[in-house]
């Protein structure tokens, strides 16, 4: 370590919303700095690409304001269609920056644990959500839309997104920029009923309000209600959130085509089937308090079968370990303090490395929340930078870089590249009156990234 006379080099792995926030803010704070930014995709954006709703298509916005400040800069690069831990090491990485930022995200879904779960027609919601938003690791996958019952394990937001994608009719869906695989499959979908299935309470759900309310947008769709027991002593709230539901219970069944049924207190225990899903053993729950006050749910001896032909597991997202970097099991992040890494034996930070988004702290809340989360560990890394405990790269090994990704990746596609490949998304769909039509397979993108 010495102290720092060349300009900042900083390198960000992962171009969604939480790397986009850091690398202007950096860009902001320091009018020196340099940004690498680093994408496994082809394309930038991150979650906001694959997973925001194609209904949401105002919310991907985001990311495309943010990437123009952050080029208007003159100093920032994308490397896209380069993975850390493959194309380059970790310790590569760092050796050509005076830091790096992990913000990869949480690319996979949790698991229930339950039998059954690995039968076909039982999938993570993670990855149908990447399927209709045409995510190439995602766009070869089927989806069997022929039954007439799905049921949706959870009580988040990636939950409701699900749900309302099986049941929004094709007329909606075609005028958004969801992936066209999908949008095919989705015509031909049979589904009549969704179930959404919550372990807990109403008042225990994960639900945003803007997400419960816009259910008024299923015009052909009945809402019901079925809290699971009819008296929760701990169950009493009255957030928006359960006012919005008890809402939806009141007007009751309107004899509309299509149902959505939001059921609270009951699990799944398992997935039925011989050689696919039909349908979900379940039991039903109360609500205890745990020691520390939090209700939590309390399995009965009620068990109950719900036939059903599609399971989508939406229990959260969780991030995968950095191949050279301490992992927090339990937690599923970086052990980090405020961003920055810290080696889990020690509680030392680890010089120069730094993570956000929610590898940092879990995959909790919307994407402004990334915003803070990013300018806080931006706030570390210059402290770090100022008071000289950064590594300081040689400036021979630096001008090495593109020399080196150009040698591990022969389809490296940079900014232009990325570019190019929205011009050609949004210029096919202004053509059919949509945002975009994504091109979804990596051979398609790179394509169109030359
Ligand atoms: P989430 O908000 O963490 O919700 C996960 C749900 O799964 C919770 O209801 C949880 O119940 C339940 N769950 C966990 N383990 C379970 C089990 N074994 N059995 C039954 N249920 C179980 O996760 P998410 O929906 O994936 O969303 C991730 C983040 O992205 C959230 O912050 C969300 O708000 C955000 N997001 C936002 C939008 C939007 O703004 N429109 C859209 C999508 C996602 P417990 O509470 O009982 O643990």
């Amino acid at each position: 370590m010495r102290t720092r006379t060349a300009p900042l080099r900083v390198a960000i792995v992962g171009s969604g919303p939480s790397g986009l926030y850091a690398a202007v803010d950096l860009l902001k704070r320091d009018a020196s700095a340099r940004v690498e930014m680093f994408d496994r995709l082809p394309t930038l954006g991150g979650l906001v690409r694959s997973g925001v709703s194609p209904d949401h298509a105002a919310r991907r916005q985001v990311c495309a304001t943010y990437e123009r400040i952050a080029l208007s800069s003159g100093r920032f690069r994308f490397h896209g269609n380069v993975e850390i831990g493959h194309h380059l090491t970790h310790v590569e990485l760092l050796a050509h920056h005076h830091a790096v930022i992990y913000a990869s995200g949480a690319a996979s879904g949790r698991r229930l644990d339950i039998p059954g779960e690995a039968l076909p027609g039982s999938h993570a919601a993670t990855e149908f959500v990447g399927w209709y938003n045409g995510h190439p690791d995602f766009s070869q996958r089927c989806f069997d839309l022929s039954c007439e019952r799905a049921v949706v394990i959870g009580n988040g937001n990636v939950a409701i997104d699900v749900a309302r994608m099986l049941l929004l009719p094709a007329e909606t869906l075609q005028m958004t920029d969801i992936a066209d695989h999908a949008l095919a499959a989705l015509r031909q979908c049979a589904v009549r009923e969704v179930i959404i299935l919550g372990r807990r309470g109403v008042a225990q759900t994960a639900f945003t309000s803007p997400e419960l309310l816009e259910l008024e947008r299923l015009h052909d769709v009945d809402i019901v209600v079925d809290y699971g027991t009819a008296y929760q002593p701990i169950e009493a709230g009255d957030s928006l959130r359960v006012r919005l539901i008890d809402e939806y219970a009141r007007r009751g069944v309107l004899g509309r085509g299509k149902r959505l049924v939001l059921r609270f207190l009951a699990s799944p225990v398992e997935i039925l089937g011989s050689d696919r899903v039909e349908g979900v053993r379940i039991v039903r729950n109360s609500l205890v308090r745990s020691p520390d006050g939090t209700p939590r749910a309390q399995a009965s001896t009620q068990f109950e079968t719900i036939p059903a032909g599609l399971v989508l597991r939406s229990v959260g997202y969780r991030a995968l370990p950095v191949s050279g970097l301490p992992f927090d099991e339990s937690a599923g992040v970086l052990p980090n303090r405020f961003g920055r890494v810290i080696n889990p034996a020690t509680l030392q930070p680890l010089s120069g490395v730094y993570v956000a988004g929610w590898l940092k702290r879990g995959p909790s809340g919307v994407i402004g929340t990334n915003k803070q989360c990013s300018q806080e560990t931006v706030k570390q890394l210059l402290e770090d930078a100022s008071a000289g405990l950064l590594p300081v790269p040689s400036p021979a090994i630096v001008d090495a870089l593109d020399t080196l990704l150009i040698a591990r990746q022969p389809n490296l596609v940079d900014y232009g590249g990325w570019r190019r490949i929205d011009r050609q998304e949004r210029s096919i769909g202004a053509v059919q009156g949509r945002p975009r039509v994504k091109l979804s397979s990596h051979e398609a993108l790179l394509l169109a990234a030359r």
